[in-house]
């Protein structure tokens, strides 16, 4: 059945999963107040299911069993799911302005799916059957799963056999009977911890010495030997204070940790691969695929939100009506809608894998998240520019609220403070204060962890992008057009 956001939430704390921060085991991870705001994120995912406005769009019918089911668990069935998958995701990103993390799962569940179909088709092996029971799993219980990918990779220069420490990438260190131990870690994990369940999965394509390292695999977030470091953030301790303006997004926000596997065993039913190395490449491909496409709709969801705090700034100031402002919030709103097209356009264009579900065009899955690397960038550019100097000049919100005198004729450091930063008549200085924080937090505090950085490099650095724009752009075939048209014989 479907959890409600507060099973979700109750859900991880029965979950014995073992968090570090600042050097030390927390305790109680999940009302730890620098990880609340990005387990509010999730469980965003799960409130939108339950109402009823949204039900088309955050559920699916379940290809395996026929059962509703939320649609971060779904394999696509067709271009039109796809196409909500995008949507989903920008509603999300315009309720939580953050990365809700829930995508990565979904990303690596429909890329398993079709990668062990083709794995076993070559190699006899049973990984369809392992994965399909395991999602079968997931889906009735309606669990969140991390899409782990990315591995610490140590001498990139260097393939996963040849490095100097075994564990630059996870591997099989023992292989038994009934399953497998395997050892390394995942870096910059978005929701990890936050998660139910985590599937594995190799980081590059492998040549037969790197059999060992050619390992996909799911794993219960608190599995024995299985740990996680939890990743700093601009302005975090922010969140430690008191009040609630000067984090600039007191409910939510992203997540990234360091996942450590230190001798994991590994039943042989939760494998995926396991040494079938020339499917490793595969396996990468297609879940980078699928998450360049969700970085169509959620960014775009994020911007939706980043322009509205911009014109929100224009309007405190007074300045709404200057061309320059309107016309940059036109530039904002093309860049953005222009990613969107792009998370649209390869989602329209899928087809069917040989499993039956359906991946999205990987052209253009590529090209869209290459102008995730550079859009937002100028969004914020933008928003900065609308915002002015205050974003990062104002005093904090203890000031506006202290007691303390400072003037000659008694006024005090909140009265002071709430007399110069008044702006356009009619808007309290708190609003103002909310707006400027906001877009601080987007463009340059916490959450520009998750548009900026996260647009950057998550899903693949930019390189990675035009390595499979060279390899899809079929330059021959582009050739072949111009010789025909300019006479040219063969
Ligand atoms: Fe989902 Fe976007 Fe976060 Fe990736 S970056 S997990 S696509 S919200
Ligand atoms: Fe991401």
């Amino acid at each position: 059945a479907l959890m409600t956001a507060k099973e979700y939430i109750d859900s991880l704390r029965k979950l014995n999963t073992r968090v570090y921060m600042f050097g030390e085991k927390l305790d109680n991870w999940v009302d730890h107040p620098m990880i609340r705001p990005s387990i509010n994120c999730v469980a965003m995912t799960y409130a939108l299911a339950q109402d009823p406005q949204y039900e088309d769009l955050m559920t699916a019918t379940s290809s395996l069993t026929g059962r509703r089911i939320n649609r971060f668990t779904h394999l696509h069935q067709s271009a039109d799911d796809l196409v909500k998958k995008v949507k989903m995701q920008r509603l999300l990103g315009q309720k939580t302005a953050s990365c809700f993390q829930r995508c990565v799962g979904m990303d690596a569940f429909n890329a398993v799916y079709s990668t062990t179909y083709e794995i076993d088709e070559k190699c006899g092996t049973s990984y369809h059957e392992n994965f399909k029971k395991f999602l079968v799993y997931v889906q009735d219980n309606d669990l969140t799963v991390d899409g782990a990918m990315t591995d610490p990779k140590g001498d990139r220069s260097k393939a996963p056999h040849e490095q100097t420490d075994p564990d630059m990438y996870v591997h099989v260190v023992e292989r038994r009977d009934d399953g497998i131990v395997v050892c390394g870690a995942k870096c910059h994990q978005t929701g990890s911890i936050n998660s139910h369940w985590h599937i594995f999965m190799p980081t590059i394509a492998m040549g037969e010495a790197d059999r060992d390292y050619a390992v996909s695999f799911a794993c219960p977030t608190d599995a024995d030997g299985l740990y996680m470091i939890y990743g700093r953030q601009s302005c975090d301790t922010r969140k430690m204070e008191d009040g609630c303006i000067d984090v600039g997004n007191a409910k939510f926000g992203g997540q990234e940790a360091l996942v450590v596997l230190d001798h994991v065993f590994i039943p042989n039913e939760y494998i995926f691969l396991n040494g079938e190395y020339e499917f490793a490449g595969m396996m990468v491909e297609r879940f980078a695929g699928y998450h360049r496409q969700s970085y169509g709709g959620c960014k775009v969801g994020v911007g939706d939100v980043v322009i509205g705090a911009a014109a929100l700034a224009a309007e405190y100031n007074g300045v709404e009506k200057a061309s320059h402002i309107k016309d940059k919030l036109i530039e904002m709103t093309h860049l953005n809608e222009t990613l969107y097209s792009c998370g649209i356009a390869c989602s329209c264009e899928g087809c069917p894998t040989k499993a039956g579900n359906y991946q999205i065009d990987l052209l253009l899955a590529n090209v869209c998240k290459q102008n995730v690397t550079r859009f937002p960038y100028e969004i914020v550019r933008l928003a900065e520019d609308i915002a002015g100097g205050l974003m990062v000049t104002m005093p904090s919100e203890k000031d506006f609220l202290s007691d303390t005198v400072v003037g000659r004729e008694g006024e005090t450091i909140g009265e002071i403070c709430n007399k110069y930063f008044g702006a356009h008549e009619g808007v309290s200085t708190e609003d103002r204060q909310r707006i400027m924080r906001f877009l601080e937090n987007m463009c340059l505090g916490a959450a520009a962890v998750g548009y900026r950085t996260e647009s950057m490099h998550g899903a693949g650095s930019p390189q990675a992008q035009r390595v499979m724009i060279a390899r899809q752009g079929n330059i021959q075939g582009k050739k072949k057009l111009a010789k025909n048209i300019a006479g040219i014989k063969e």
